[in-house]
């Protein structure tokens, strides 16, 4: 069984907007409160938990002048509690990303827990905790298993979406003697060793000139007024419209992949060096590597077939893919293509790939 994330959008009525705002704004004084609260015992030299908070909020809802907490389903709230103590946990382990404050202008999200919610799969109706109404949601694609929990947002653009986890059995694909090598670069989004390119579709080129217009008309409005508003809007559908395409694109191409070849191997990823560098920063996060490696990963794992990522240190570009030997010289981004002695000419990428999937089956016979 795996457990499988749909996503949907949906588009509440008046009263359920209301409900809905209401109960994003309770996730945030939950979550806030405690944060706060945490924070100013840690000064004091106390270190406080998920079960102090939920304390807290058990007396502020006693309290005549929380009485709003009330209004909204509480599993969110405990749940907001929960994504604290998590974010903590994660924090004190790696040392990076101390739980940061909620902020109402930015994207706004509730968990419910399966009994905070009644689904029906005969009539396909979906109904929240104090809600009247199913949720009118547009099913993109359907899903067979039950929901076991589920995630309610509004993003910066006032879009609302629900993502549902689902426990469900996914067949294994038929076996194929097909491999390939990925070189996920700069210049394409992806070579493979087969010679196919998946290229990148430079969203963020495409959507420049409409995102650079609307940030022009922002600069010149009244901060805070109604115009400013409106632009901020027209400002984060764009970045939505980025973001969707980036993500249907990604997903088309690792599908294709897990498809059609048995084992595919992929460099792993240095994304913290190369950020690092500057001029590059960009373009990662155009080719967005680390969700294209999680996506294979994780649609391997489903679907019965293998990744192997190879070194982060293995000379995949400056290999010759013939004979073996390394080049000579200076090495530069800039070299896009480049002979070796051997007489054998190779376009950088092209040749990476193919370096790597031969390195990626070694790896994996070692
Ligand atoms: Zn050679």
């Amino acid at each position: 069984m795996k457990t499988i994330a749909y996503q949907y959008r949906f588009y509440p009525n008046k009263e359920q907007v209301i409900l809905l705002a209401q109960t994003f704004g309770c996730v945030r004084f939950a979550y806030n409160s405690a944060l706060a609260f945490s924070k100013e015992q840690y000064e004091l030299g106390n270190k406080t938990n998920y079960n102090d908070w939920s304390k807290n909020l058990t007396l502020l809802k006693k309290n005549p002048d929380y009485a709003w907490l009330k209004d909204v389903s509480s599993v969110p709230l405990q749940q907001a509690l929960k994504h604290l103590d998590k974010g903590f946990k994660s924090f004190f382990k790696s040392g990076f990303g101390y739980p940061k404050f909620k902020n109402k202008h930015a994207r706004q999200s509730a968990h419910y827990m399966s009994n905070a919610f009644k689904w029906d799969a005969g009539t396909k109706s979906l109904t929240l905790a104090k809600m009247k109404q199913p949720l009118k949601i547009k099913w993109s694609r359907s899903f067979t298993g039950t929901p076991s929990s589920l995630s309610i947002s509004r993003n910066k653009a006032g879009h609302y979406f629900v993502s549902i986890l689902v426990k469900e059995e996914v067949e294994s694909l038929p076996f194929t003697s097909k491999t390939i090598g990925v070189d996920v670069g700069v210049s394409n989004l992806a070579v493979c060793s087969d010679g196919k390119i998946f290229n990148n579709p430079r969203i963020t080129k495409k959507y420049a000139k409409k995102l650079a217009k609307a940030q022009r008309q922002l600069a010149k409005k009244k901060k805070g007024s109604n115009n400013f508003k409106k632009k901020k809007r027209v400002i984060a559908k764009v970045h939505q419209k980025i973001a969707n395409a980036r993500k249907d694109f990604t997903h088309k191409m690792t599908k294709t992949l897990i498809n059609e070849n048995q084992v595919i191997s992929v460099e792993s990823l240095r994304v913290k060096n190369m950020v690092k560098n500057r001029k590059l920063a960009k373009h990662i996060h155009d080719a967005n590597f680390g969700e294209i490696l999680r996506q294979l990963e994780y649609k391997a794992a489903w679907y019965g077939r293998k990744v192997s990522a190879i070194s982060q240190w293995f000379p995949s570009s400056k290999l010759c893919s013939c004979c073996g030997t390394m080049y000579e010289g200076k090495w530069s981004l800039a070299i896009r293509n480049w002979s070796c002695a051997c007489g054998a000419s190779h376009d950088r990428d092209q040749n990476a790939a193919i370096n790597i999937h031969k390195e990626g089956l070694i790896d994996m016979l070692a």
